[in-house]
């Protein structure tokens, strides 16, 4: 049996001294009980928040940090935590060690902010653990060809632990973090929604794109790779969830759970002439800024102009709408844009070969006098773009309505 264990530690699991030496506790024991623990750590509560706001502070006129020297800078928020795990560890007499993601063995490509892994040399870990030491690795972070330290994009350490756990070969990639488990939805939202015990990779990956906290690409990583991965409670005796392959794992329901997203705005580019291409050019502006867009509705033309609207994050309308206003190629009559939608979606494997659901769904909202503002769907999602203000009042109803409570 493969005695290799990763485990990773969120930002609140060791977000000050006392949880952070229980958490050195937790991996001696494990280390005790004949495994090898391979533990990647977040940065300690909110110092990637703190890091990233005086990156901004420091500059003049506005200008956004540049990426390089910031990738250094936040990579340093996992280097504390990673070191004072370990210092903490050694003081119980353990043989341990720190190592960044470079000394790990990650390399990445050279996308400064949202780089992705592009190889894991195990040679060093695999040398540590010969040394029969416990390996304490700095999430979030690697290393680019040019030996420049790159990071993964906000809470990427979920990717790093899997990434590990699949170049190891581990069993399982264990996620410890400061809720219980993945729910059917949002337990803030709906007081009776449930812990699953299992979620099948195609399902976790919906919800955690669209709400459920883990950083996606782990979970795309860890369906290629076929890695189990363990989502529990840091601090909780509760069994947590295990996201793994499988379609209807011992489910009657098809409906798996209820994603949210809550920070959805929207833009309507009014009158705008139907010509081939039209939508692309509208687009590409955007995705050259990394300006990604998500529900797309476009109506019937009508005297050869369309309405063209899109729904994006919050955090992007301001810079979209310069964009949309400013680019003198589109003639369109203007841009408008909204704010404070949401956006919710049923998600489930099991919906692809059952029709019906997308009608219980819009009949759900419609008797609580919802109003939908534009639709989408995938053969395992149905996604509807509300105001923000109905968000639990919907969330509660298709609860309700598709009883996943039960
Ligand atoms: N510390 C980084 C962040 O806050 C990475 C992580 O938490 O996974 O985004
Ligand atoms: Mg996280």
């Amino acid at each position: 049996m493969n005695k290799i264990v990763v485990q990773k530690y969120g930002g609140t699991s060791i977000g000050d001294v006392e949880k952070l030496k229980s958490i050195a506790k937790k991996v001696s024991d494990k280390k005790e009980a004949g495994f090898f623990p391979i533990v990647v750590v977040s940065a300690m509560g909110k110092s990637t928040d703190e890091l990233v706001r005086m990156s901004e502070e420091v500059t003049f006129n506005k200008k956004s940090p540049d990426l390089r020297e910031k990738d250094t800078l936040l990579s340093t928020g996992e280097l504390v935590s990673s070191t004072l795990l370990a210092i903490s560890i050694k003081s119980l007499d353990k043989k341990v060690i720190s190592l960044s993601g470079s000394q790990a063995g990650i390399t990445t490509d050279d996308i400064h902010g949202s780089a992705r892994i592009s190889d894991i040399n195990t040679s060093r870990i695999l040398q540590e653990i010969k040394e029969d030491k416990i390996i304490i690795i700095a999430g979030f972070q690697g290393v680019n060809i040019d030996g420049d330290i790159t990071t993964l994009g906000r809470g990427g350490s979920d990717t790093t632990a899997v990434a590990l756990a699949a170049a190891l070969n581990a069993d399982v990639c264990e996620i410890y973090t400061d809720v219980e488990g993945i729910y059917t939805t949002d337990p803030r939202i709906v007081s009776n929604a449930k812990k699953l015990d299992k979620i099948n990779y195609e399902d976790m990956l919906e919800m955690a794109v669209l709400g459920a906290k883990m950083h996606p690409r782990s979970i795309e990583l860890a369906s290629i790779y076929d890695v189990p991965v363990y989502v529990a409670g840091t601090f909780s005796k509760e069994t947590g969830t295990l996201i793994t392959k499988g379609v209807n794992m011992e489910k009657t329901k098809t409906v798996t759970g209820i994603a949210i997203d809550k920070n959805v705005s929207k833009i309507t580019i009014k009158k705008i002439k139907n010509l081939p291409g039209t939508a692309a050019s509208i687009l590409k502006p955007l995705s050259d800024n990394s300006i990604s867009i998500d529900v797309i509705v476009q109506n019937t033309p009508s005297d050869g102009f369309i309405d063209f609207s899109f729904s994006l994050s919050q955090e992007d309308l301001e810079k979209a709408y310069e964009i949309l206003n400013n680019n003198n190629t589109l003639d369109f009559e203007e841009v408008v844009k909204g704010e404070d939608f949401a956006k919710v979606s049923l998600v489930g494997t099991g919906m692809q070969n059952a029709p019906g659901y997308a009608t219980e769904m819009f009949n759900a909202l419609g008797e609580k006098n919802i109003s939908i503002d534009m639709i989408t769907t995938s053969e395992i999602r149905i996604t509807c773009l509300i105001n923000q203000n109905d968000l639990d009042i919907a969330v509660n109803s298709l609860h309700e309505t598709f009883e996943l409570d039960k």
